[in-house]
């Protein structure tokens, strides 16, 4: 009893600042830097100071095949055209904020799994965002729409059906590598599927593999982007990056 009634006055006299004598306020604001102003509906809706990367055709994008893309476009909306290839960014990036449009074709009722809307975001055209129409589509769940393919479950499905648009808001930050090319800081990224939070800064385990385990391999700091070729006709629109 004794002792409730001594900490109990300490509480008080703490709150009442008799112990202790608080700063002014002022040591306790920072002034600089001064956040640059970014247009948050700069270009094309994109912020000010982003790359917009569909714009004037395929001017930010090669062939992995060599030469330009050889997908479909039509005002500002690309399609892959099934075994032409992946298609990646003349431009290399290293840890960036993405945003991407995407939308899966119509529904073909002999294609299921993995056979249905399947392409991919690949980040420094190593690390795969799944891109696949996960409604009402049964396949395994980390390879599921908003899967870190093949390393991590998405926390929730929040697919709009087939042939509505869809987006991600992808932020990604780039491994680091030790001299002697083992990794000292693995890739980390979140993702935003239709706004809704899917990866929260899940750690990527290594490159993304079809088959065994993810490892890590000693890369550039920066790398293209790069979209996947899965012999589905999917369209992206409106995509825009900032590095980070
Ligand atoms: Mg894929």
């Amino acid at each position: 009893m004794k002792k409730n009634v001594l900490v109990g006055i300490a509480v008080l006299f703490s709150f009442s600042g008799f112990t202790q004598k608080l700063p002014p306020p002022e040591e306790t604001e920072v002034w600089t830097p001064v956040p640059a102003v970014v247009d948050p509906h700069g270009k094309n809706g994109a912020p000010s100071d982003a790359i917009v990367l569909l714009e004037n055709g395929f001017s930010a994008w090669t062939s992995q095949k060599g030469g330009q893309p050889k997908w479909f476009m039509d005002k500002g909306v690309i399609t892959v055209k099934p075994g032409t290839g992946e298609i990646r960014t003349k431009q290399a990036f290293g840890s960036v904020q993405l945003h991407i449009e995407w939308r899966t074709p119509p529904v073909d009722s002999a294609a299921t799994g993995q056979g249905r809307g399947n392409s991919g975001i690949f980040l420094m055209g190593k690390y795969e965002v799944q891109v696949l129409d996960s409604y009402n589509n049964k396949t395994y769940s980390n390879g599921q729409a908003s899967s870190i393919y093949k390393q991590h479950i998405p926390l929730v499905n929040a697919m709009n059906q087939p042939l509505e648009w869809q987006y991600y808001d992808i932020i990604f930050t780039a491994p680091e590598f030790s001299e002697k090319g083992k990794v000292v800081k693995p890739a980390r990224v979140t993702v935003l599927h239709n706004g809704v939070l899917v990866q929260n800064n899940v750690e990527i385990l290594g490159e993304t593999v079809y088959q065994g385990a993810p490892v890590y391999k000693l890369h550039d700091n920066k790398l293209p982007l790069s979209l996947q070729d899965h012999g589905n006709m999917v369209s992206f629109r409106n995509i825009w990056i900032r590095e980070l």
